[in-house]
This record gives structure tokens, C-alpha cells and sequence, in this order.
């Protein structure tokens, strides 16, 4: 099976292919989870970049608004190398922002 999918806001595609519908399913789920951001959560620009830093030799993995330089922090499993959203804030609650949010001059919740 293969299939062809395009994020929201039409800038990446990617092509899937798998040997049943659950790995379909599961690869989808596992590239929308990091990819399919189609908009900074504060300003709502559609202009981002994918950003690593290293830093003590460890990746980090962010989306930047090009806009207002907002940005959403990737935590990584521990294993699989795969990333996910951190859509808390730093009170480790949800809110409107989605875990979008502005570097505020102290420790980076990294
Ligand atoms: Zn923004």
C-alpha cells in the first residue's frame, strides 16, 4: 500500500509505504504528530522553520515562527528515535497555546 500525504498547509509530502493499514496508520500518526503544524499558535504566521540546536552535545529539536519567534519544543522518546510535541506549558498544563510559547529569559524547558 502506498500512499501520498500532504500536510495542512501544503509545504511537505511525504510518501508512505506499508504492508497493511495499521503500519499505514501508525506512520501517518507518527509524521502528522511532528509535521502537520500548519501555524504558530501565539501569531498565527504560517511561515516556520525547523530548528536543531546542540548544546552539550544534546539535540534539541524546536519549530520556529518566523514571524514572532514563538516556538514548540520536541521532547524525544528514549527510544526509537522518534519526537514528539510538548504541548504543556511550564506549569505542565494544556492551554490555548498548544505548547507554543516565547522564550522568557530563564531556563529553557528543555
Ligand atoms: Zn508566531
Amino acid at each position: 500500500m502506498k500512499i501520498n500525504y500532504t500536510t495542512k498547509n501544503q509545504r511537505l509530502n511525504v510518501e508512505i509505504n506499508s504492508d497493511s493499514v495499521k503500519d499505514a496508520f501508525k506512520e501517518l500518526a507518527i509524521f502528522q504528530e511532528v509535521f502537520d503544524e500548519d501555524s504558530c499558535q501565539l501569531c498565527h504566521n504560517e511561515e516556520l522553520q525547523f530548528v536543531v540546536r546542540t548544546v552539550d552535545r544534546n539535540d534539541f529539536y524546536e519549530l520556529k515562527c518566523k514571524k514572532c519567534f514563538a516556538k514548540l519544543a520536541y521532547g524525544q522518546h528514549k527510544s526509537g528515535g522518534s519526537l514528539f510535541p510538548k504541548r504543556k506549558n511550564s506549569e505542565g498544563n494544556y492551554d490555548n497555546n498548544q505548547g507554543w510559547h516565547k522564550w522568557n529569559g530563564g531556563n529553557e524547558n528543555v
